[in-house]
C-alpha cells in the first residue's frame, strides 16, 4: 500500500482547492427567455411511445437482469419524473443545444402553485445556460427567473393537485467553459474532454421545506434530486466515446460526420455524460454489471488500475451492502479539480491521479464508487446534510481498505485520513458539529469536519454495535431507503433498531457536538486502537477478487 501520508495530503489538497475566478471574471447574466420564440417541432413520435405506460422495456435495459423489476416497482410506487432529452454538442462553439420533455407527477400531499427547474450552468462561474422556450402541457409559458438564472419558477395555474401529471417541454443551450472554474471543472470542455454535469434543466426535491432551491457554496455537491428515468439522445462528432449514467442502446453515424447515441437509465437521481475523441476503454464484468474505465492513451496503465479498483469496490460493496442494480458503471478520467466526483452510474476521477499506484488514486475511485450506494441508491440532501453521504462513503472506503489490505493497513489509513486531521482541528480550536449544511463550513473546514470527523462517527457506531450488527444496519439502511431519500434521523433509527441499543450519546457527540478541550472526544491513537481492534469483518477478511478481465 502506498504511503498514507501521501494519501492524506492529497485528500486535503483535493478537498481544499482554492476557488478560481469565474470564467471570464464575471457571473453569467440571468437566463434570457424569449416567449415569442417559435416552438421547436415535437420530439420524435417513437420517443413519445416510450412514455406510454407499457413502454418501459428500454429503461429495463439499464438494469441487471436480477433488478429489472425495480423499474416497474419504481414507476408504480414512486411515480418518478421522466426526462426525454435530445441534445447535441458542437465542439467548435463549445455549445450544447437541446430539447427536453419532462413528465412530472405531483407526488406531494399538497397542491403545488409552481414547479421549479434548476439550471446549474448558471451558478456563478459554472457556465451559461439559456432557455429559448418552455411549454406546460403544450402551452407556452414565461417562467420567473431566480437565483441569477440558476432556478426557474414555473407557475401552475391552477395549482397542480396531488397525483396530477404535467408535461414540460424546454429548449435550451449551454455554453461549456474551456477553463476550470469554481465547479471543479464538472461542466467543462478542456483538453478534448467534455464533462457535462448538470447540463439539462432538472426538477429539484420538494420536501417539508418546500422546493429545495438555493444557491449553494462554490464547494461541495449541488444536486439534490429524486430518482427519475432518463432517455437521452446525444449527438456529437463521430468517433468520440461517451461515458454516461445508464446504458447506451445504440450509436448511429449520421451523414454530417456526427454520431447519435441513445442512452437510457434505470431510476437515477441525475444524468451526466463525459466524452472525448481520445478515450480508450477497458472493461470488466462484476456479476451482471459491466464496469468500464475511460482514459487517454497516455494514462492506460492508470486507467486499468482505476478499473481494477472500481471492480473490486463494486463487488465488495454489493456483497456487503446489497446489490448494485445497474447494468453499467463507468469510470472516466477528466481534468476535474476535485479528486473525483460521483454521478449515478458514472464517476469521474482527476486525470492527474492516474500516475499513482494506490494511495489517493485508489481512495478516490473507491470513495466515488461507494457513492453509488450512499447518494445514488440512498439519496440525501447533499447541500444541507452533506455528511450523510460523504461520511458514509468515506467509512465505506475504509471498510474496503480493511477487506482488501487487512486490519493494520486499515488502521493506518484511519489514522492518516480521519483521526490525525481531526486531532489537528481540535488542537487548532476549529472543531464544530458535523451535522450542518455545506454553507455552515468554511471551505478549509468542510473537508476535515465532514470527511474526517464524520466517518469517525460510523467507526464509533461500529465499535458500539459490533461488526455483525453494523453490517446488518447498513443492509437495512440500504433496503429501507433504496431509491428514496434518507435523513439523519432515519439513519439513526435504523441503526438503533438493528442493534437494539441507544446510539444517541454517540450521535450527540460526533454529529451534533464539538469540543475544544475534552480529551475523551479525541479518537484513540493508532497504537491504542490496534490494541483494541475489534475482530475484522468476518466475512470479508478472506475476501479476494480475481483480476478483472481486461478488454478493449
Ligand atoms: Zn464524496
Amino acid at each position: 500500500m502506498a504511503s498514507f501520508a501521501l494519501l492524506c495530503f492529497l485528500l486535503w489538497a483535493a478537498a481544499c482547492q482554492p476557488s478560481l475566478s469565474p470564467v471570464g471574471g464575471v457571473s453569467p447574466p440571468p437566463t434570457v427567455l424569449t416567449p415569442a420564440a417559435p416552438i421547436a417541432s415535437p420530439l420524435p413520435e417513437t420517443w413519445l411511445d416510450v412514455l406510454a405506460p407499457e413502454g418501459w422495456a428500454p429503461f429495463e435495459r439499464a438494469m441487471i437482469l436480477e433488478a429489472r423489476e425495480d423499474v416497474a416497482w419504481a414507476v408504480e410506487t414512486l411515480r418518478p419524473t421522466r426526462y426525454v432529452i435530445d441534445a447535441r454538442f458542437d465542439p467548435v462553439a463549445r455549445r450544447v443545444t437541446g430539447r427536453e420533455m419532462v413528465r412530472y407527477v405531483n407526488n406531494e400531499s399538497v397542491p403545488l402553485d409552481a414547479v421549479y427547474f434548476r439550471l446549474f450552468p448558471n451558478l456563478p462561474g459554472f457556465g451559461h445556460a439559456e432557455i429559448s422556450s418552455l411549454t406546460v402541457d403544450g402551452v407556452l409559458m414565461s417562467p420567473e427567473v431566480e437565483l441569477g438564472g440558476s432556478a426557474l419558477r414555473v407557475p401552475m395555474m391552477p395549482p397542480l393537485v396531488p397525483g396530477q401529471v404535467v408535461t414540460f417541454e424546454l429548449s435550451f443551450t449551454v455554453d461549456v467553459p474551456a477553463e476550470p472554474g469554481p465547479n471543479y471543472a464538472a461542466l467543462s470542455y478542456i483538453d478534448d474532454v467534455l464533462a457535462l454535469a448538470g447540463f439539462y434543466p432538472s426538477i429539484p426535491v420538494y420536501d417539508d421545506e418546500g422546493w429545495n432551491v438555493e444557491a449553494p457554496p462554490s464547494y461541495g455537491d449541488v444536486v439534490y434530486a429524486d430518482v427519475s428515468f432518463y432517455l437521452v439522445r446525444f449527438t456529437l462528432p463521430a468517433g468520440w466515446k461517451i461515458a454516461a449514467s445508464g446504458s447506451a442502446l445504440a450509436v448511429e453515424d449520421n451523414r454530417d460526420g456526427t454520431a447519435t447515441w441513445t442512452l437510457v437509465t434505470g431510476p437515477m437521481r441525475d444524468f451526466n455524460l463525459v466524452a472525448s475523441p481520445l478515450y480508450e476503454v477497458s472493461e470488466a464484468r462484476v456479476g451482471s454489471t459491466t464496469v468500464r474505465s475511460f482514459y487517454k492513451p497516455e494514462d492506460e496503465a492508470g486507467g486499468r488500475r482505476a478499473l481494477d479498483y472500481a471492480a473490486w469496490a463494486l463487488r465488495y460493496f454489493s456483497e456487503t451492502f446489497g446489490a448494485y442494480p445497474f447494468a453499467e458503471l463507468d469510470v472516466a478520467a477528466t481534468p476535474t479539480s476535485a479528486g473525483g466526483i460521483e454521478y449515478p452510474g458514472l464517476i469521474v476521477i482527476a486525470d492527474h491521479l492516474y500516475g499513482l499506484r494506490g494511495g489517493f488514486f485508489e481512495w478516490a475511485v473507491v470513495h466515488e464508487t461507494a457513492h453509488q450506494w450512499w447518494y445514488g441508491l440512498v439519496g440525501s440532501d447533499q447541500v444541507d446534510e452533506p455528511w450523510l453521504d460523504e461520511a458514509l462513503a468515506q467509512y465505506a472506503t475504509l471498510m474496503y481498505m480493511e477487506a482488501k489490505y487487512g486490519r493494520i493497513a486499515a488502521a493506518a489509513a484511519r489514522e492518516a485520513a480521519f483521526e490525525r486531521p481531526y486531532r489537528q482541528l481540535i488542537k487548532e480550536g476549529r472543531d464544530q458539529p458535523v451535522g450542518q449544511p455545506v454553507s455552515a463550513f468554511s471551505e478549509a473546514d468542510y473537508g476535515p469536519i465532514v470527511y474526517a470527523k464524520g466517518p469517525l462517527f460510523f467507526h464509533e457506531m461500529r465499535r458500539a454495535m459490533g461488526d455483525d450488527a453494523f453490517r446488518a444496519f447498513l443492509r437495512v439502511y440500504l433496503s429501507r431507503y433504496r431509491y428514496r431519500i434518507a435523513t439523519p434521523e432515519g439513519l439513526l433509527a435504523v441503526a438503533q433498531e438493528t442493534c437494539h441499543c441507544d446510539l444517541t450519546p454517540i450521535y450527540a457527540k460526533w454529529i451534533l457536538g464539538a469540543t475544544s478541550a475534552d480529551p475523551d472526544a479525541i479518537p484513540p491513537s493508532l497504537m491504542d486502537d490496534l490494541a483494541n481492534m475489534p475482530s475484522c469483518l468476518s466475512e470479508t477478511c478472506s475476501f479476494s477478487l480475481d483480476s478483472p478481465r481486461l478488454a478493449q
